[in-house]
């Protein structure tokens, strides 16, 4: 009997917490426990390690700590960024451009602005999901006020043009708020360079704690609260800093940048392996996302003539983890919007698998994939009368 293998490849997902992350944070949940507006030694040590924290998470991005934002995860940073500053800047204008591509972060935030008297435009984007920069720049009114456009796709990892939109954003003196929480520590990012006003990021998605996450605001940039309470993070964010997963976005950040070249590589070369191993096997199958611009991490393939969902379950019992497109919409049987925005068919939609490596996969595990995948498509295959229809009719066409 063949060994039993753990393979975890959904890293798009949520990462594995790095053990030099876990180590910090129990310190702060076991010894240095303080509140770190305590004025006593036990929060003074918290304090330190929140400053310290704040130092990592904005050097990861070429920002200063004074314009991170601690929030609960990258969900509330993409809310505080929307609403935050659509009520700031509403005086301005009330339209906002945004893409089809985004997470529901941002999905489900325009449509509660739209609801409040916001006019939203959504962007087309390409058969790669990706979106163009005169589109944008045809999108924008008198009365725009913010673009939110994501960094790397979750589902299919396609990378967008940030820097241009960037540039545009701000040649038109329109904030730009980005989603960065795939991109980050994968895609070199400098909010700089990017020209960017807001930029969201996670801690479990850089190999931190869920729960934690940051929303780096621009110097100058005025925002709108979500809650209202103490004067914590510059009367931006109220609420007793959550110390503990602080101090892991803190390490987890510092570690991004540390081994950043080293991840980076490691990574395109198992996505690569992936890639090339799973088109050269199996057919009637196609790599979804933008062939190059994409995320290091990211593979994501529609495979014809069988439901995604099956193709899970039978990874699952052979102990590897995948999934079909994000997260979220796994478990109805709606198929991906980023799937159906890039023009793919419902029926193609609905046969995509998305595998993502992470820092702690080997070659051993892509190969593992590889030898598994070609017989459970088979089989499901085997099980389809949509197959036997598409192979009786080449057969006739053959003839
Ligand atoms: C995971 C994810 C989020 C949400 O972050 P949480 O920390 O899980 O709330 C937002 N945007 C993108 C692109 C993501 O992948």
């Amino acid at each position: 009997m063949a060994e039993f293998r753990r393979v975890y490849l959904d890293n798009a997902a949520t990462t594995p917490v790095h053990p030099e992350v876990i180590k910090i944070m129990v310190r702060y949940m076991a010894e240095d426990f303080g509140n770190p507006s305590s004025i006593h030694a036990f929060g003074r040590e918290a304090r330190k390690a929140v400053d310290t924290a704040r130092e990592h998470a904005a050097a990861l991005i070429g920002a200063t700590p004074r314009e991170i934002i601690f929030t609960s995860g990258g969900t509330e940073a993409d809310n505080l960024a929307l609403r935050g500053i659509a009520e700031a800047y509403q005086d301005r204008g009330k339209h906002i451009i945004t893409s089809p591509v985004e997470h529901h972060a941002i999905l489900h935030t325009t449509d509660y602005l739209r609801r409040h008297g916001y006019d939203i435009t959504v962007l087309p984007v390409d058969e790669y999901g990706m979106v163009h920069v005169e589109d944008v720049e045809a999108a924008i009114r008198p009365d725009t006020i913010l673009i939110s456009i994501m960094h790397g796709n979750n589902e299919v990892g396609t990378i967008q043009p940030v820097a241009e939109i960037g540039r545009l954003a701000k040649e038109r003196g329109i904030k730009f708020h980005v989603d960065g929480v795939q991109a980050t520590g994968q895609v070199p990012v400098d909010v700089n360079a990017l020209g960017v006003d807001l930029y969201t990021y996670s801690g479990h998605k850089i190999y931190g704690p869920k729960g934690i996450g940051v929303l780096y605001l621009r110097q100058g940039t005025k925002l709108v609260p979500l809650a209202y309470g103490g004067s914590h993070e510059r009367n931006r964010r109220a609420g007793t800093e959550g110390v503990p997963g602080i101090v892991g976005i803190g390490k987890a950040a510092e570690l991004a940048k540390r081994d950043f070249n080293e991840r980076v590589a490691h990574l395109t070369h198992l996505r690569d392996k992936l890639i090339k191993g799973v088109l050269g096997s199996i057919d009637h199958v196609r790599l979804n996302g933008h062939p190059t611009i994409r995320l290091p991490n990211n593979t994501n393939f529609s495979i014809e003539y069988v439901e995604g969902e099956s193709i899970l379950l039978n990874l699952d019992m052979k102990g590897i983890a995948a999934s079909s497109g994000s997260a979220c919409t796994s478990g109805s049987l709606e198929p991906s919007h980023v799937l159906m925005a890039m023009g793919l068919p419902h029926e193609i939609a609905h046969g995509s698998l998305r595998l993502t490596v992470g820092r702690e996969n080997s070659d051993e595990d892509i190969d593992y994939v590889l030898e598994v995948l070609p017989g459970i498509v088979s089989k499901l295959r085997s099980m389809s009368p949509l197959y036997a229809d598409a192979v009786k009719a080449a057969a006739v066409q053959r003839t």
